[in-house]
């Protein structure tokens, strides 16, 4: 694992979302169609009328039930306060409209460069991808670096070459905790999961399946019934996990899996998590 002057590095940027810092950037910058997760169309730029004056949500404590399901699962790993406070020098965009539509621009751009930290620094954290922590430790602090940049540069910025060089580890990294998933109690023979990969979950019936070590990688698992299932050391990332039945599922040892995704997904009080995760205040 790495050294607590490296590990200092990699927590410098704040990748949790931390509202409280945030002129609810997301709220106006982020466009949405009405669905099951909002009530109602909103073009980017347009202030959600439900953000009040002070930059909260007006209904925080019942998204759900109001019909914004999609604010619960949104998660911008911490790039709406680094905007806010350090990108713009604590300018809101309703202070500030002659920046307003840069600072939206940029909240994509920020999240992306946050969400591939964050994966980075879970493989650096795990003691099972130890033999990749040293080729992490080399591109770390120049994907780091991309978060401080100004805007002009933000938004010129190829994030997709920055993402490929990094998914190469990413995806090493994926390999070495599905092929070290835990024997099974119930079944016997290799893990079934580890042939299950694609896009193709949507509504599937995987009751109590084995899906140890399975690569769920920017699957569809839309309503997918996971109850019981053994996903033990699966790979979640990019999984669309919107109502997923995960009760009594086992997703110990998960690579990649957010508390974002979980709070989208639906579970209770036996779904098994790895202990960075925690069980959402909606589950059972
Ligand atoms: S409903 Fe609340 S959290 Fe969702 S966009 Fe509107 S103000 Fe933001």
């Amino acid at each position: 694992m790495l050294s607590n002057h490296s590990l200092n590095h990699i927590e410098r940027p704040h990748l949790q979302a931390d509202c409280e810092q945030c002129y609810g950037l997301c709220c106006v910058a982020l466009p949405y169609g009405k669905s099951s997760d909002f009530a109602f169309d909103k073009s980017s730029g347009t202030p959600c009328p439900n953000l009040q004056e002070d930059y909260r949500c007006g209904i925080h404590t019942q998204l759900r039930q109001k019909g914004f399901k999609g604010c619960t699962v949104y998660d911008c790993f911490g790039a709406g306060q680094k905007l806010s406070q350090v990108t713009y020098a604590d300018r809101s965009w309703r202070n500030h409209p002659e920046t307003a539509r840069e600072m939206y621009d940029c909240l994509p751009v920020l999240r992306q460069i946050h969400e591939l930290i964050s994966y980075m620094r879970e493989v650096m954290m795990r003691p099972d991808t130890s033999s990749l922590h040293a080729s992490l430790e080399k591109v770390y602090p120049d994907v780091a670096r991309l978060s401080d940049l100004e805007p002009a540069a933000l938004l010129q910025l190829d994030i997709t070459s920055h993402r490929a060089t990094v998914n190469t580890l990413l995806i090493q990294a994926s390999e070495i905790v599905r092929n070290s998933a835990p024997a099974s109690t119930k079944a016997k023979g290799k893990p079934k999961g580890k042939k299950r990969s694609g896009m193709d979950f949507l509504g599937a019936n995987l009751q109590g399946a084995d899906l140890r070590g399975a690569s769920f990688r920017g699957a569809l698992m839309i309503a997918a019934n996971l109850r019981n299932a053994d996903a033990r050391n699966a790979d979640w990332i990019g999984a669309d996990l919107r109502d997923t039945e995960l009760g009594g599922a086992d997703l110990r040892g998960a690579i990649f899996l957010t508390q974002a995704q979980l709070n989208a997904a639906m579970g209770d009080a036996r779904t098994l998590l790895p202990s960075h995760l925690n069980k959402p205040s909606h589950w059972r």
